[in-house]
């Protein structure tokens, strides 16, 4: 598999500025600081989403298009959208971060096609699956409990990403793995943009997603 080229596309404050053109998206949510841009930027190969600095700058969503040369599902080059969604979790408590979520992410989540199942003839645009990251240093937080239970209603496809796991000694990855997989009611990817870990599973597992019709 092979990145042929990425690029920044646009900065959405509406759905209506969503790119609707047949391709699908790959959603990625998590609260902020969870690693998201340096996520990205690790896929891509290139600096292409800003790290740090413009955490909560985003209004609704930074979409990066991605053209891939073959992969999991076979030779053949093929598109994706990574849709950067807003950090949740600037407001204290874990009710309130849904409602953040919830607020933000609505307006994308509402214009997608939400199931393979039921395929809606008004959406304008297919989620192949939603990118949910967690910092594997702090496994089952309140908002991010609450995040996945508010993603899950939304018929969606998740994925569980656990970020930074360079940062965890061998006993702690074991124990915080565990701990999330129970709180959050699925294995989790662990991965490290830094290191490299994990991310062509990641690459993988976007590719099962959004290659299938
Ligand atoms: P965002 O707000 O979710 O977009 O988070 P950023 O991508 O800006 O990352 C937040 C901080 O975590 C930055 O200081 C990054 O350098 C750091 N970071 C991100 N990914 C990793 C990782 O895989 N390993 C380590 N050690 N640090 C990371």
């Amino acid at each position: 598999m092979k990145v042929l080229e990425a690029q920044f596309v646009t900065s959405a404050v509406d759905a209506r500025g969503i790119p609707a053109d047949g391709i699908p998206h790959i959603a990625l949510v998590g609260r902020s600081n969870v690693g998201k841009s340096t996520v990205i930027n690790a896929l891509v190969r290139s600096p292409l989403a800003r790290t740090s600095a413009a955490a909560g700058k985003t209004r609704l969503a930074n979409l990066y298009r991605v053209s891939v040369d073959g992969g999991a599902g076979g030779a053949g080059r093929w598109s994706v959208y990574l849709a950067d969604l807003p950090g949740y979790g600037y407001a204290r408590g874990g009710s309130d971060s849904v409602i953040e979520l919830a607020r933000i992410a609505a307006a994308y989540f509402e214009d997608a096609d939400a199931t393979r199942r039921e395929r809606s003839s008004t959406a304008r645009y297919r989620v192949a699956g939603v990118l949910h990251l967690v910092d594997s240093r702090h496994p089952g937080l309140a908002p991010d409990i609450e995040a996945a239970n508010w993603l899950d209603a939304t018929g969606l496809t998740r994925v569980l990403v656990a970020t930074k796991i360079d940062k965890l000694s061998r006993a702690e990855r074991a124990k915080n793995l565990g701990e999330l997989e129970r709180k959050l009611g699925m294995a989790a990817l662990p991965i490290s943009a830094r290191g490299g870990e994990g991310l062509d599973d990641l690459w993988r597992l976007i590719a099962n997603l959004s290659r299938q019709p």
